[in-house]
């Protein structure tokens, strides 16, 4: 063995063989190489003895950087990714790699700082801190279980942690010291906690789990919000933690669960969790991903790109909400987080958990074809489910958007110091602006949208390119001042709001009202601290909170989903509002949802008044199944865009003509057609549906057309393969 076939991250789909010299390497080695005049870092894919390229012309691998080697599983999970999302094994390899990596220079701190706590003066120090200080109390906590506590580890109790401790030190309380960066041995106990008694449901679904353990086992655990899912999760981890193994748990949104984050160090000893997502600092990115490569923390909570994570000793992996739109990437490597998760837990064969109140329709079918466990937790432990109401807005009379019955219901909460809120899924003020003489519509000049105005900044905006422009005076065309906004955007519902209760304290959370950094968590706070009696907000308010007070959601205008073009949408729409309902009445208080529609009988509000998934999961599978769908069909689209249209059409008629020669089995090739937003800042786009009743055969035919496409050297063209695709 001389040779070294390195991934680089450049978009040629290849590994490149170097010399290994006098090094030592191993596969999943990060290595540093010459390429052209460049340096770059590369991980050692495979060793072997011979070279298809000329021994003699071969370069030396010129040093190997001091970090853990990516773990096997890892590496093959990266190949896998590479062919089957038809991505550059380069580009797949450093999708998820923590930038400092990739730097030829790196080189890891030697020295970090750590504190300690004399066990002598710990009862002192707690008598100085305020029953209160929450946070305050879990430090000294965490520092008194071990004989030293990083600076990192402190950071990841909170952001504010190494201040406070920093203040001790200076007071003369704790010590602090520059200690060697070595392995540190975690075999700390767990945390105590108060025994917790499971409902039957639950023991049930975790006796029926730990069978799956020490083998491939997929299972759906189905159980609404609030209903103790992660309860089980804790159970499991626990369990795994036991046995020595890592457990890799995955959320679609790691900001919009600060409360998981939370319960988790409520839980466990901070050094055996560590988060992994794209908000961190490079630096600490790549410190938690060490901890993770070493072994060394027992559990990794991360968003998408932690499928990826180098855990050598990993015994298990939780999807949690794994429905959710966000585990697919949607660019670059245009993977599913979920499926690859699934690929790993198979290729390692360790059990998996995928858990949702409302499973993707693709997991549903899966449990009901017996290929996943099928859990279900159907009681919501120390809450009754929400009471959910259709209100026909076509035999009501509605006042800006809200219903007599809404109105009320929120005046009643009012009087009992309750929180409401109401649900819109539209950001701005009026959605539409038209001249009310001629019909002149607002669009955007770069995209086939409509703006939006935003009352405050006198704006209309672009929600797909960002463009802005000053609202008109009058008509662009006719020179009338009637301009109209029409329909509800979250900012009229406000003001709307307003009018009717003008003593309320309202709160409107979307992506305008939270733009800037750090107003979210003041937000929470506002909501957690009885400063908001009415919220109105777009899906930012529907994942992972918890308000206590909260007893009335309300959904304004949920009816345009189900008309939508794309067949997912009913699918996301009954997944939005199950996630909504859920924040009602979760704690001592019931709750009650009500949901304003022209199609009360629609099937969809019946299951959510029912609060049936599975049955209405059941005849969207049928529909499906109907339509030639997935999941009953692979789908991958070819996805093409320019500036000009003609330039996206030409090269989707060539990219056509060339598939057409390559097809075999069956495998359906579409004509070409326009995206669903056919234009966006200027460019066109359209796109290629391939699909087939086979997964391997859409593959194989993938695996022969990519190559071609690249031949095809279309200039001006900007084209991806998107296998799997969640829209059209
Ligand atoms: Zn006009
Ligand atoms: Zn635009």
């Amino acid at each position: 063995v001389s040779i070294a076939r390195v991934a680089l991250d450049v978009p040629i789909d290849t590994l490149f063989d170097y010399r290994i010299g006098a090094h030592t390497v191993r596969p999943g080695q990060l290595v540093v190489v010459p390429f052209g005049k460049r340096r770059l870092v590369g991980i050692v894919f495979e060793l072997t003895a011979e070279s298809q390229v000329d021994n003699a012309r071969l370069r030396f691998i010129q040093s190997v950087l001091p970090l853990d080697p990516l773990p096997a599983d890892v590496l093959s999970l990266i190949q896998f990714a590479s062919t089957y999302y038809r991505c550059p094994i380069g580009e797949a390899a450093f999708t998820s790699l923590p930038a400092p990596f990739r730097q030829p220079r790196y080189a890891p701190a030697e020295k970090q700082k750590s504190y300690s706590l004399p066990q002598s003066v710990r009862d002192a120090l707690l008598e100085t801190i305020p029953r209160r200080a929450i946070l305050l109390h879990r430090i000294v906590d965490a520092l008194s279980r071990a004989p030293a506590l990083t600076r990192e580890e402190a950071r990841q109790l909170s952001p504010r942690a190494p201040a406070a401790l920093e203040k001790w030190v200076k007071s003369g309380w704790i010590e602090s010291r520059l200690t060697e960066v070595t392995e540190q041995v975690l075999d700390l106990p767990l945390q105590e906690d108060a025994k917790l008694s499971l409902t039957a449901d639950q023991a049930n679904a975790l006796a029926e789990l730990e069978q799956g353990c020490g083998k491939y086992s997929p299972s759906l655990l189905e159980g609404i919000t609030g209903s103790g899912k992660t309860e089980i999760y804790f159970q499991l981890i626990v369990r795994a933690l036991e046995r020595g193994q890592q457990t890799l748990l995955m959320v679609p949104e790691i900001n919009l669960t600060p409360q998981l984050e939370a319960r988790f160090h409520a839980r466990f000893d901070a050094r055996r969790l560590v988060t992994l997502h794209s908000n961190l600092s490079s630096g600490e990115r790549a410190r938690r991903w060490m901890a993770a490569a070493s072994g060394r923390a027992g559990v990794v909570l991360g968003t998408r790109l932690s499928v990826f994570a180098p855990m050598p000793r990993l015994g298990l992996i939780i999807v949690d909400e794994e429905h959710d739109a966000s585990f697919k990437q949607q660019e670059g490597l245009r993977y599913s987080a979920r499926d690859l998760a699934l690929v790993r837990a198979q290729r390692l064969g360790i059990p998996i958990v995928l858990g949702s109140a409302t499973p993707s329709l693709e997991t549903f079918h899966n449990a009901q074809k017996k290929k996943f466990r099928h859990l279900r937790l159907s009681s919501r432990p120390g809450a009754k489910l929400p009471k959910v109401r259709l209100i026909d807005t076509q035999s009501i009379a509605m006042a800006g958007g809200l219903s007599e019955p809404v109105l009320e219901a929120i005046r009643q909460r009012l009087q009992r110091g309750e929180q409401s809120l109401i649900f819109l899924n539209r950001r701005g003020f009026a959605p539409v602006v038209v001249c009310g003489a001629c019909g002149w519509v607002g669009e955007c000049g770069r995209c086939s949208a409509r703006l939006v105005w935003h009352l405050k900044d006198a704006v209309l905006r672009c929600h797909y390119c960002g463009h802005e422009q000053r609202l008109p005076l009058a008509c662009p065309t006719c020179g009338d001042q009637d301009l109209q906004g029409l329909g509800q955007g979250t900012q009229r519902l406000e003001q709307t709001l307003a009018g009717h209760f003008p003593s309320a304290r309202i709160l409107r959370i979307d992506r305008d009202s939270t733009r800037r950094k750090g107003t979210w968590d003041g937000m929470l706070k506002e909501i957690h601290g009885d400063a908001v009696d009415i919220l109105v907000g777009t899906q930012m308010l529907a994942k992972g909170h918890d308000f206590p007070k909260l007893t009335l959601v309300a959904i304004a205008n949920p009816d345009g989903a189900l008309y939508s073009a794309d067949f997912r949408a009913s699918e996301k729409l009954f997944q939005q509002l199950m996630q909504v309902s859920g924040r009602a009445g979760r704690a001592h208080l019931p709750g009650e949802v009500l949901v304003q529609t022209r199609f009360p009988t629609h099937p969809l509000y019946q299951a959510l008044v029912s609060q049936n998934f599975p049955e209405l999961a059941e005849q969207m599978l049928a529909e499906r199944q109907q339509a030639g769908f997935p999941p009953f069909v692979a789908q991958a689209l070819l996805r093409a865009e320019a500036v000009s249209e003609s330039t996206v059409n030409a090269f989707l008629k060539r990219a056509a003509k060339e598939g057409a020669t390559l097809i075999e089995g069956d495998v359906t090739m579409y004509d070409p057609v326009p995206a669903t937003m056919a234009r966006i800042a200027g460019r066109h786009r359209a796109h290629l549906l391939m699909q087939s009743p086979l997964r391997p055969a859409l593959q194989r035919f993938l695996q022969v057309w990519t190559p071609k496409l690249e031949q095809l050297k279309a200039r001006n063209v900007r084209w991806i393969i998107d296998v799997d695709p969640l829209e059209l």
